[in-house]
């Protein structure tokens, strides 16, 4: 647990050359380092100046400018963390921000361990667990609506809906509990029918949250899509489809893809990682199977298979074996009938019986591409439909303690006739397990393990 006495400090801007890098302060003590350290190019003092944003320069204890900068100044409780927050401004370059960074911390400040910015703005109350994971969401977000969903859940929608679950048990917890309490009094019956509408309400969202949290990490992780299909079959051509681009080589010699190749594309919002894998074929060729047990090495990672077969050949002995192989991985398989165009009609051979989607498609015209795709995000998102930005539940401790808060619910709504200390029991632990979610009740080890994985100066 990190010591909020201290004055925290660290580069908040990425290593590397850029125009501007950021030192950033947070504590009570962030005025008065920084006033040390600064002097203004108008002598301003940026203790008692109602001014923001100052210009001049950053020296060391010999007074030796360090460099040039700007220094924006946020005052408690109007900042980031709601502590004093300054933002120092330098050239954006290892030697100046390390410099000021030394400075700032031989003047007092600690080096701000990863995440401990939000932390505080987490812990002192400007924003909740949700918000605070929203926000490393935003930085890593890789596609536009992943960034949207990370914005609706910062700006507090999900939190809203949260609380507005837990504020229906929480009232259905209070009747219930006065009944506990005052057993024998002439009170008006408080366990009412009515009383569990409010339950089952909050118990219909909360599987709908339940519902969505699967597409929300995959639009947050993405996803990994392995074609796989025996040399010439078009897999390289299909990969360059998808990608709108020329990456993979496309070649009538067999065995071209010798290693693995991946992109990422888009697909409806889910940043998905794309991997043309070379032929699975028996091989004499050392670089070729090396590529080989790449593309068996690329199908345990992936979360579904694009098997890859030539519409206008009859199914070989290869594609036969390669379907056996990819039934018994248990992945989610879409067969791709490919070359469609040298073909009146495309038949799915019957080695592919087992799997449940087939697409005719040409990789050279482009025709069915659509299909495909929309077959794909089908797949990955399990049917749910998403809008575009929506804020999901996103991670695996959060899904975990939605589905511990909605067992105890479906456990109380199975028998309302139980007696209230029982039906107070499951509300609590409902209502703790939602807490988990925006951090009311996560333990503090879990929390400190969240905010670690943060990056350094935010
Ligand atoms: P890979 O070995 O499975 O990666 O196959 P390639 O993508 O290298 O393609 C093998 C050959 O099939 C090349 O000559 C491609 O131009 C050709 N090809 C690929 N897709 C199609 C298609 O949809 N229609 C036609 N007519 N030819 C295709």
């Amino acid at each position: 647990m990190t010591n909020f006495e201290d004055t925290i400090a660290a580069i908040s801007t990425p290593p590397g050359e850029g125009g501007v890098g950021i030192v950033r302060l947070s504590g009570k003590s962030a005025l008065a380092i920084s006033a040390q350290l600064f002097r203004s190019s108008r002598e301003k003092d940026i203790c008692t100046s109602s001014q923001q944003v100052f210009h001049g320069h950053i020296v060391n204890a010999a007074e030796e400018t360090l460099d040039e900068v700007l220094l924006h100044v946020m005052r408690a409780p109007h900042s980031y963390t709601r502590e004093d927050v300054i933002e120092i401004n330098c050239h954006g370059g290892a030697a100046p921000l390390n410099a000021v960074l030394e400075a700032v911390l031989t003047a007092g400040a600690r080096l701000a361990a990863p995440g401990e910015f939000t932390q505080r703005a987490f812990l002192n109350g400007r924003i909740d667990l949700v918000q605070a994971e929203a926000v490393i969401d935003q930085i890593r977000a890789r596609t536009r609506a992943g960034l949207q969903a990370a914005n609706a859940a910062a700006s507090g929608t999900l939190s809203q809906r949260l609380h507005a679950i837990s504020d229906q048990l929480a009232y259905a917890l209070a009747h219930i509990e006065a009944a506990v309490d005052f057993p024998e009094d002439d009170l008006p019956e408080l366990v009412t029918p009515e009383l569990f509408e409010h339950v089952r309400a909050a118990y219909d969202q909360m599987r709908h949250m339940l519902a969505t949290a699967d597409a929300g990490r995959l639009c947050r992780e993405g996803a990994v899509l392995a074609i796989v299909g025996r040399p010439n079959v078009g897999k390289s051509s299909l990969f360059n489809a998808l990608l709108r681009d020329t990456r993979a080589i496309v070649s009538k010699h067999a065995g071209t893809t010798r290693d693995r190749i991946e992109e990422y594309i888009t697909l409806s919002g889910i940043p998905v990682k794309l991997i043309d894998t070379a032929g699975l074929r028996q091989t004499d060729n050392e670089v070729e199977r090396i590529g080989v047990a790449l593309a068996r090495e690329a199908l345990e990672n992936a979360n579904m298979i694009l098997f890859v077969l030539d519409a206008a050949a009859p199914a070989e002995e290869e594609d036969v074996c390669l379907a056996q192989e990819l039934a018994e991985l248990t992945l989610p398989t879409v067969v791709v009938l490919n070359k469609a165009d040298l073909v009146d009609v495309c038949v799915s051979p019957a080695c592919c019986a087992s799997f449940a989607d087939t697409v005719s498609i040409s990789a050279l015209t482009g025709d069915g591409l659509k299909k495909l795709e929309d077959i794909l995000v089908g797949h990955l998102l399990g049917g749910v439909n998403l809008d575009a930005g929506q804020a999901m539940l996103n991670r695996l401790h959060q899904k975990e303690s939605l589905r511990r808060s909605i067992e105890s619910v479906e456990r109380l709504l199975d028998d309302t006739t139980l007696s209230p200390e029982f039906l107070a029991l499951e509300l609590r632990d409902a209502l703790h397990a939602l807490g988990e979610i925006t951090g009311e009740t996560t333990p503090e080890d879990i929390l400190d393990k969240i905010f670690s994985t943060f990056c350094i100066g935010k």
